[in-house]
């Protein structure tokens, strides 16, 4: 039997984001993973997770519990409720795909944040993920020197700053902010 313990995390919605993911196999951890995404939602990052836990997980795994934090995910994966995205539900066919090929049996668990110790420190991967996401990913070229910008706040509004010192190079978030 093997857990999985996945978590999503995007901070706007849409915006660069990530997630995290556990794979435990009779208790030893078989696998710790995160991943940086391109523009995404909580939700979609979450079932990207999912997904590919699958591809990760040893196939003929008979049972596998997947545990996730995101009540909407959980509610769409059991098909309490039905997509109403394309984006969403072109995941949710890969993962039906996915756990057939393989001949991966899931039971999806939804455990709400702060209840168990691995599902935390998915959620702290996702975090770190998402942060990385909007330094990379999510960010435009410096205008003077062309190096990566990082997302700030500033008393005046949102704006990519230059991450290299001393060059000052900023430009002005208009559509998207943290
Ligand atoms: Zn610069």
């Amino acid at each position: 039997m093997s857990q999985v313990y996945v978590v999503g995390h995007a901070s706007g919605q849409p915006s660069p984001g990530g997630f995290g993911i556990i794979i435990r196999q009779g208790g030893r951890v078989l696998l710790e993973r995160e991943q940086a995404l391109d523009i995404t939602t909580t939700l979609s990052a979450t079932l990207t997770g999912v997904r590919e836990a699958l591809t990760e997980l040893p196939p003929g795994c008979i049972y596998t519990e997947i545990h996730i934090n995101h009540i909407t995910a959980y509610n769409l994966l059991m098909e309490l409720i039905q997509p109403d995205r394309h984006r969403v539900k072109d995941i949710l066919n890969e993962i039906t795909i996915l756990a057939g090929q393989r001949r991966i049996e899931t039971e999806y668990i939804h455990l709400w944040p702060g209840t168990h110790r691995d599902l935390d420190t998915a959620e702290t991967m996702a975090h770190s993920s998402a942060r990385r996401a909007w330094t990379t990913i999510g960010s435009p070229a410096c205008p003077h020197c062309g190096d990566q910008m990082t997302s700030r706040r500033l008393t005046d509004g949102s704006f990519w700053v230059c991450q290299t010192p001393h060059c000052g190079g900023r430009l002005r978030q208009y559509e998207r902010s943290i």
